[in-house]
């Protein structure tokens, strides 16, 4: 392990909860260099939807990589990338009524948010961008601006500007209609909001704490938008591609954003792959203005179009997210009823949920008890108070269940000691 304490930047940080080396990982199970088998409820953060080297979409990579298939192409035309693209149109764009122009940009979150927040000030020519508390968007300065945490935000050592955070939904805890802030301000020449460009929201705050907005909410912030001409950026990188139940996490409160952010999990395979989806009337791009060397990782084209005919052919895979996540959920709350001691709220939609501790440090401890007992999980939220659970979709039952006990003995473990 010395080469990573004496190599490996101090920025390195999950090998510091899971102070192990893996080696090989098959579907919700990575495994250690000594033998042990960990069951993972980490899912990559949200970029292992499908598990960890399925089976499915290894066999066209190993097919497309010995036949010579073209690895590395800028943005030229790839026959790779042709088949991804009627894929997507076919499978995901027309049987949901969507029209967009697909742009690939580098591929990582950040990259999709930077394209998204650059095209929506250059379609509209304004700055401003509203954003969200606990919005978590990506690393690089405009993703970062828009971001909430103040230990990320600290990091750029410049100030971050031109963005405006707003409360998320349920920000009062239900006790003040925060969403109508927004609107007030918006109508108020003297609130000293500038017109702004867009807002840029998560429908679930990953990062942030697993916090879903309700969908009127959502729906209401689509409308204030296209009242005020402002330009709806939907940042999907983490609760996209299934996690919440459909391909879209937006899908459920009807609405069609300007521009949707992907990654994560669009390859299927945790290849790198980014998309910004825009409406066709705001693609105002100029050829190579927004460019970068690694958008055309064909690879990733490859996977993520054998993920697309695989899971995404009919509605089977939504149907079981939605199962799946009702057990997690039922499973949470009969924890939180138990609870003497430590007060625990459950949360979430889909297979995007979280346990939040009233005590925040207790989520750690219950995260660092589960990989004691071989279970991976991360924390979120602004005090990483939020235990997350977050297990590929293709999860299996008796997996889900093996998981789920170990949460609760965890969970157990470390809040009985905790006096009221
Ligand atoms: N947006 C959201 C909603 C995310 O959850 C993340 C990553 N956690 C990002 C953007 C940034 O993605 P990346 O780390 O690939 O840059």
């Amino acid at each position: 392990m010395n080469v990573f304490e004496n190599l490996e930047s101090e920025v390195r940080s999950y090998s510091r909860s899971w102070p192990v080396v893996f080696d090989t990982a098959h579907g919700s199970r990575m495994t250690d260099v000594n033998g042990r088998s960990y069951l993972d409820f980490f899912a990559g953060a949200g970029a292992l939807n499908y598990g960890h080297n399925p089976a499915v979409l290894q066999k066209p990579l190993i097919d497309y990589l010995t036949r010579g298939g073209v690895t590395h192409g800028l943005d030229m035309m790839t026959v790779a990338k042709a088949e991804f693209l009627q894929t997507f149109q076919e499978l995901v764009l027309a049987p949901r009524g969507l029209d967009y122009k697909v742009q690939f940009p580098g591929p990582t979150g950040s990259n999709t948010v930077e394209s998204a927040l650059k095209l929506a000030r250059k379609v509209t020519g304004r700055e401003a961008v509203i954003n969200f508390t606990n919005a978590f968007h990506g690393m690089t300065l405009g993703a970062l601006s828009v971001t909430g945490n103040s230990m990320k935000r600290g990091g750029a050592g410049i100030p971050l500007v031109h963005a405006t955070p707003m409360p998320y939904d349920n920000y009062f805890d239900g006790t003040v209609p925060d969403f109508m802030w927004l609107e007030a301000l918006l109508g108020d020449s003297g609130s000293g909001l500038n017109e702004p460009a867009a807002v840029i929201v998560e429908t679930v705050q990953g990062e942030g704490g697993i916090n879903p907005a309700r969908i009127e909410w959502l729906q209401g912030l689509s409308d204030l938008c296209r009242r005020h001409g402002i330009l709806l950026i939907v940042d999907d990188v983490q609760m996209g591609v299934g996690r919440t139940g459909p391909f879209f996490s937006f899908e459920i409160a009807g609405i069609q954003p300007d521009i949707v952010c992907l990654s994560k999990s669009i390859s299927g395979y945790g290849l790198p792959m980014a998309l910004t989806l825009i409406k066709p009337e705001h693609d105002v791009w100029g050829p190579g203005e927004h460019n970068g060397t690694f958008r055309g990782f064909n690879p990733a084209f490859v996977t993520a179009t054998a993920a697309l005919r695989h899971f995404w052919a009919d509605d089977a895979l939504e149907r079981s997210t939605l199962a799946k996540g009702e057990r997690v959920a039922t499973a949470l709350g009969e924890l939180a009823a138990v609870s003497q001691a430590v007060e625990l709220t459950p949360k979430g939609r889909g297979l995007a949920r979280g346990l939040s501790f009233e005590q925040p440090e207790l989520a750690a401890k219950t995260c660092a008890a589960a990989f004691e007992r071989g279970l991976l999980m991360e924390t979120a939220g602004p005090s990483d108070e939020v235990m997350k659970i977050m297990p590929a979709l293709t999860i299996t039952d008796a997996e889900l269940d093996e998981g789920l006990a170990l949460v609760a003995d965890s969970v157990r473990a470390v809040t009985e000691g905790v006096s009221s």
